[in-house]
């Protein structure tokens, strides 16, 4: 069978070789495992089920939220003269009933379905009538709590699978998933784990960098001058600042187009084929911008402020280099912009997703305070335990001297223990400062033996310093009703003088004139 794979992939897709994990997951599929596929976005997923789906017998069901990239995906296949089809809610009910009706006469190799779908009984019915022989699932992360796009439809997947007359092989794959949301995909779906297949995540051609303490608006200009030939994309953390960049670059002559979801449809895609054909350089969106997108010279991807998490940074940022070419990707930080963040979140999600959703924007705050490799906290993040220093991100090129900070850091635990490990930063690093707020006086905090230990420092300092010892695992946060911190074992050595800390001299803080823009 898997010569027959190899045959597919050169006459019917064209390619002379499987990449990194495709022949492995297409083997195990083959097999009869049920398989979870975990590669990094343009790693080449599609195939991995795709040629199953033309190996095997029957009609292969591909359940994908994405209903735009359904239609691509069966335009491709129709064109490589595969009988590929999708139903999704963009269809007429008359329209979806002729699929229905050819998809049970066997017409279709693959069918593209919404997950909505396996709520309808009349749908499970026609489906049971149909030979099934795989289930992939796309995006399967999306089946997970942990995971950062949770749907509760797939949590029906499973139930069709035991529905079927005969047992589908089910394979789910994902380019986002962390140890805790690969094991709910593996419960869920009731794949052995050991049917693992992942490939490495490091991007060998990017370089990772943070940029913190500098004039955002200046920076942005700078970097898009040096770089002003090459296509790039600016991301910004809401539309009213995706507008304000994309008119500011347009005034001073960049060639800009923009992508946000409050454009109508047919700007929108305007905006993106302008981009897509190289006609405008530089793209400034939202996150909406990019799934799906296959434009393999992009030389950037910067984020004018903070993602909201580490799964959407490496997406987004991935989308940098596909052709293998160095690439950079750049985020400009400020603290101001966890606030918004954490507006966000506390706007979007539901309640009990808050504190998961909270802990992952801390995940992502600490990768713009660490001070290791960039890609080596990125690939620990996904879960790979053994990497190597990158050499190529701005921490690995920050030649700057390191300093013994064990005493601030101790000053800092100290503080947060005698303040009973029940505030947050912001009040901890009031007390550390000496500061007459209102609130450390109510609660007799300026009493403490650790009021004021580092008046000589600004509340921005000390703040940083503690997202520092965050990122560096030894002071915890606790997401309740408001978050907390606390020390955890790690920095209970370092006040026990068990263990020192190291930090790259502080960064000098330039005023920050113009921050926003
Ligand atoms: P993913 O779903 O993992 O993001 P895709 O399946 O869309 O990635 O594949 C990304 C790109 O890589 C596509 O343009 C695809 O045609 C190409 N590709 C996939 N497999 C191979 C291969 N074995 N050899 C060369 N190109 C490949």
């Amino acid at each position: 069978m898997l010569q027959k794979a190899h045959e597919l992939l050169q006459n019917h897709f064209g390619y002379s070789s499987f990449r990194l994990g495709q022949e492995q997951a297409i083997t195990s599929v083959l097999e009869g495992n049920n398989t979870v596929c975990v590669m990094p976005t343009g790693g080449g997923k599609s195939i991995v089920y795709q040629i199953p789906a033309l190996v095997l017998p029957g009609t292969t069901i591909v359940i994908s939220p994405l209903i735009s990239l359904m239609k691509d995906q069966v335009d491709t296949l129709t064109q490589l003269g595969i009988p590929a089809t999708y139903i999704n809610s963009s269809l007429t009910a008359g329209e979806a009933a002729a699929r229905m009706d050819d998809a049970r006469n066997g017409k279709y190799k693959l069918l593209y379905i919404a997950p909505e779908r396996l709520g309808s009984w009349e749908f499970i019915d026609d489906l049971q009538n149909m030979e099934i022989p795989l289930i992939a699932v796309d995006e399967a992360h999306c089946i997970s709590q942990w995971g950062h796009d949770f749907r509760p439809s797939y949590l029906q997947i499973s139930g069709l699978a035991d529905r079927l007359p005969r047992k589908p092989i089910v394979l789910a794959l994902t380019a986002t998933a962390t140890p805790k949301v690969r094991e709910d995909i593996c419960a869920s779906l009731k794949i052995n784990p050991e049917n693992t297949v992942i490939t490495g995540f490091e991007r060998s051609n990017l370089s990772f960098s943070v940029v913190k303490g500098q004039d955002r608006q200046a920076y942005l200009r700078d970097f898009i001058k040096k770089n002003e030939k090459e296509a790039g994309i600016i991301y910004a953390a809401t539309r009213k600042i995706v507008d304000q960049l994309y008119e500011s670059l347009q005034k001073e002559g960049f060639s800009a187009a923009r992508y946000h979801a409050g454009m109508k449809d047919e700007d929108r895609n305007g905006e993106q084929e302008r981009f897509l054909q190289d006609e405008a350089t530089v793209m400034v969106a939202t996150s909406a911008f990019g799934m799906g997108i296959d434009k393999s010279n992009i030389r950037y991807v910067l984020h004018f402020q903070l993602p909201k998490n580490m799964e959407s940074y490496y997406q987004e940022a991935g989308r940098a280099g596909r052709d293998g070419l160095d690439s950079e990707c750049v985020v400009l930080y400020s603290s101001q912009d966890v606030q918004v963040q954490r507006f966000l979140i506390d706007q979007s999600a539901d309640r009990e997703r808050i504190a998961p959703e909270l802990e992952k924007l801390q995940q992502m705050v600490g990768y713009c305070h660490t001070e290791e490799c960039l890609q080596s906290y990125i690939l620990h993040y996904f879960g790979e335990t053994e990497t190597v220093a990158c050499g190529r991100c701005g921490n690995c090129t920050d030649s700057r001297e390191t300093q013994d900070v064990t005493k601030d850091a101790q000053m800092v635990l100290s503080c947060i223990i005698r303040m009973g490990q029940k505030y947050g930063k912001a009040m901890t690093a009031n007390v550390l400062t000496g500061s007459r707020n209102k609130k450390v006086l109510e609660f007799r905090l300026d009493k403490l033996p650790t009021y004021g230990l580092m008046k000589d420092r600004n509340a921005k300092q000390v703040n940083d310093l503690i997202e520092f010892l965050i990122s560096q695992e030894l002071i915890g946060v606790e997401h309740g009703t408001y978050p907390t911190i606390y020390v955890p074992e790690k920095g209970k050595d370092v006040l026990l003088g068990k263990m020192e800390v190291f930090r790259k001299e502080a960064v000098q803080i330039k005023q920050v004139s113009n921050d926003d823009p």
